[in-house]
C-alpha cells in the first residue's frame, strides 16, 4: 500500500514471478497484497491506480538475508573505520587518527579488521600500542570469532604469561608465555568482554536502524540475526516500539554450551516478549548454535586434521551428545534450530542432533538450519533433504579469494579445498537451499553473493571458466535460494500471507532492478541497481537520481 493506499501498477518491465513461473509485463499490488499479474493486472488496475514506470527494469519478489549480525554490522560505522583498511599499518594509523579525535573515549572499540594481514592471523598487542597505550583498544577481525587488543585492554582483562588456556578459546602467545595480543573464541574474548564497557544502548539502537536501512537499499526486506545476546532483544524493541525497522528481522537467541540447557527458560521468555510488541517486523523463533569456529583460526571442527600441523581436528563447542540433548529441547520448545557449522565434523555432528531431536519429537515443523556448510563430508549432503534441513549458505565465499589462498587452502589442502561450497550438489540433492550474506563478514549485497554463486570466480574473473566449476548455480537457481529458500528458512509460508515468491494474495515484498540478472554477464551482476524496495507494498527504499548504475 502507498501512503495514499492507492492501488500500485507496476509496468513496462519484466517481473520474474519465481523460478517455475513464466515471466509477466505487470503487476498488481492492492493493500499491500500481489492481486493481479499480466494482462489482467493491467486491466483490473482502476483510473486511481498508482503507475510505476519500471523503465524496461526487472521486478521480482525482494531477496531475504539468511544469516547476519545486523548490530555488530551498524557499529563498525561507529568507531575506528578499518574496514576499509588494506594493511596493518594503514589499520593502526586508522586506530590513531580515531583516538586523537574522540579523547572521551574511555575505551577504543572496532571492527572488523582483515585477518589474513598478519601471518597466521597473528597479530601483535605492540603494534597497537604504537598508535594508543594509555587506553584500552580491542578491534575485532572480520570472521567476529576473534579479537585483537593492545597492551592496556589486555592488562585492564588480567590476561598476563601466568592466564591458564581457557575453555572454549584460545590465547596465543609468545616465545616467554606472554599473550600476543590475539583472543580466538568466547572463553577467551570473554575475559575482555568481562571489563569492556562495550557500546552504549542508543548508539546500537542506531546501529540497528543504519542496519535496516542498508538492508532495505539492497532489496533486502527480511533478515536472520543470527547471535542475539540477552541484552540485544531491549535494542530490537526500543527500535521496532519506535518505528525504525525497514525490514522484517528474526532474532536467533545465542545458547551458550556453558550455561544450556538453564538459559532456555529465558528463551522462552524473549521470545515472549517480542511476541508481546506484535510488530510485523519483529519475530524470535531461532535459537543459534556454534557448532564449532572457522577454519582460518583451526577452530573449524575436521574430521581429518588440519594440514599445518598446529591443532588437530579444531573445536568442537558443543558435544556431540549435548548438542543433540540441546537442539532436541528447544525444538520441542518451538524454536528452529540455527546451527553454525564450518568444517566437515561439524556438519556431521550438527546433522546427527537433527536426526536425534526428530527421533525423539518427531519430524521438525520448525525447519532446523545449518549456517556455512563451507566443508561437508559427501555421504552427509544427501542428509539435508533427508532431514528437511535447509543449508544458510555464503554465495560469496566460494571464490579463490585471497582469504581462501592465504588463510584456507594452507590448512585443507588441495583434496579439501576442492569439497567446499557445495551449493549445487545439494540443491541436486533436493535440499532447500537459502543464501545469506553475513554481514559484516562480508558484502551484505545479494547481487555480490549472486555473482560469485553463478561464476565462482573472483571480481577479476580468477580463475577464467569457474573454480571448482560443478558447484555453479543457475542465475535462476541463486536468485531462488535468495527469495523463496530464504522465505522456506524465515517460515513465511506460516504468517497470512506469505512472501518470497509473487502469488496471487502474496505479501508485496519487491524489489525493482535495473536490469534482468538473468541477461548479464555473472562479473557485472553487481553493477546492477537497486530502483527500489518494497515491504508489503510500502517503498523502503528509492534510488535517488544520482546513484548511478556501475556496470
Ligand atoms: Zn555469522
Amino acid at each position: 500500500m502507498t501512503e495514499s493506499g492507492r492501488p500500485q501498477l507496476f509496468t513496462n518491465g519484466t517481473v520474474w514471478m519465481g523460478a517455475d513461473s513464466p515471466d509477466q509485463c505487470a503487476l498488481l499490488v492492492v493493500d499491500g497484497r500481489v492481486a493481479a499479474v499480466g494482462d489482467d493486472a493491467e486491466a483490473a488496475a482502476g483510473e486511481d491506480a498508482e503507475r510505476i514506470d519500471l523503465a524496461g527494469g526487472f521486478l521480482m519478489p525482494s531477496f531475504g538475508e539468511g544469516h547476519a549480525h545486523p548490530i555488530f554490522g551498524g557499529l563498525e560505522d561507529c568507531g575506528p573505520r578499518i574496514r576499509q583498511c588494506t594493511s596493518v599499518d594503514e589499520i593502526i594509523a586508522e586506530v590513531r587518527r580515531y583516538a586523537k579525535e574522540n579523547p572521551e573515549k574511555e575505551w577504543i572499540l572496532g571492527a572488523s579488521y582483515d585477518g589474513s594481514f598478519a601471518e597466521g592471523g597473528l597479530f601483535d598487542a605492540r603494534w597497537l600500542d604504537d598508535a594508543v597505550s594509555d587506553r584500552p583498544v580491542v578491534l575485532r577481525a572480520w570472521d567476529y570469532h576473534t579479537v585483537w587488543c593492545n597492551s592496556k585492554a589486555l592488562e585492564m582483562a588480567g590476561i598476563d604469561a601466568d592466564t591458564p588456556e581457557p575453555e572454549l578459546g584460545e590465547i596465543p602467545r609468545r616465545a616467554d608465555g606472554s599473550p600476543l595480543g590475539v583472543l580466538r573464541e568466547w572463553g577467551a574474548i570473554d575475559l575482555v568482554n568481562a571489563v569492556n564497557p562495550g557500546h552504549d544502548f542508543e548508539d546500537r539502537v542506531d546501529a540497528l536502524k543504519r542496519a535496516s536501512e542498508h538492508f532495505a537499499s539492497l532489496g533486502v526486506t527480511w533478515v536472520q540475526d543470527a547471535w542475539v545476546e540477552s541484552d540485544d532483544i531491549d535494542v530490537y524493541l526500543a527500535a521496532a516500539n519506535r518505528g525504525l525497522l525497514s525490514t522484517r528481522f528474526n532474532l536467533a537467541l545465542l545458547a551458550d554450551p556453558r550455561h544450556f540447557p538453564a538459559s532456555l527458560p529465558d528463551m522462552v521468555q524473549a521470545r515472549a516478549r517480542v511476541e508481546a510488541v506484535g510488530s510485523a517486523h519483529l519475530t524470535a523463533h531461532s535459537v543459534k548454535f556454534f557448532a564449532d569456529g572457522v577454519v582460518e583460526n583451526e577452530t573449524g571442527a575436521l574430521l581429518e586434521p588440519y594440514c599445518s600441523g598446529m591443532h588437530d581436528h579444531g573445536m568442537l563447542v558443543w558435544s556431540p551428545e549435548h548438542l543433540a540433548e540441546s537442539v532436541q529441547a528447544v525444538d520441542a520448545a518451538g524454536f528452529q534450530a540455527h546451527i553454525h557449522a564450518i568444517g566437515d565434523a561439524a556438519v556431521r555432528t550438527a546433522l546427527d542432533a537433527i536426526e536425534h531431536a526428530a527421533s525423539v519429537n518427531g519430524p521438525s515443523v520448525n525447519r532446523p538450519a545449518i549456517a556455512h556448510v563451507q566443508l561437508a563430508a559427501p555421504a552427509d549432503l544427501a542428509r539435508f533433504a533427508e532431514l528437511g534441513v535447509v543449508p544458510v549458505m555464503q554465495p560469496l565465499w566460494a571464490q579463490l579469494d585471497a582469504l581462501m589462498t592465504v588463510l584456507t587452502v594452507p590448512r585443507l589442502g588441495p583434496e579439501r579445498t576442492e569439497q567446499q561450497y557445495r551449493m549445487r550438489t545439494l540443491v541436486d540433492s533436493g535440499a532447500t537451499l537459502s543464501f545469506g550474506s553475513d554481514w559484516p563478514c562480508s558484502s551484505a549485497a545479494p547481487l555480490d553473493g549472486i555473482s560469485v554463486g553463478v561464476s565462482r570466480m573472483t571480481v577479476d574473473g580468477e580463475p577464467s571458466g569457474g573454480w571448482t566449476a560443478d558447484e555453479r548455480l543457475e542465475v535462476a537457481a541463486a536468485l531462488t535460494a535468495y527469495t523463496a529458500g530464504v522465505a522456506t528458512l524465515a517460515l513465511a509460508d506460516r504468517t497470512s500471507e506469505g512472501w518470497g515468491q509473487i502469488t496471487p494474495g502474496a505479501s508485496a515484498d519487491l524489489v525493482w532492478l535495473s536490469a534482468d540478472p538473468r541477461t548479464r554477464p555473472a562479473l557485472d551482476i553487481p553493477g546492477i541497481r537497486v530502483q527500489a524496495t518494497y515491504l508489503a507494498g510500502s517503498c523502503t527504499y528509492l534510488a535517488t537520481a544520482h546513484s548511478k548504475e556501475h556496470a
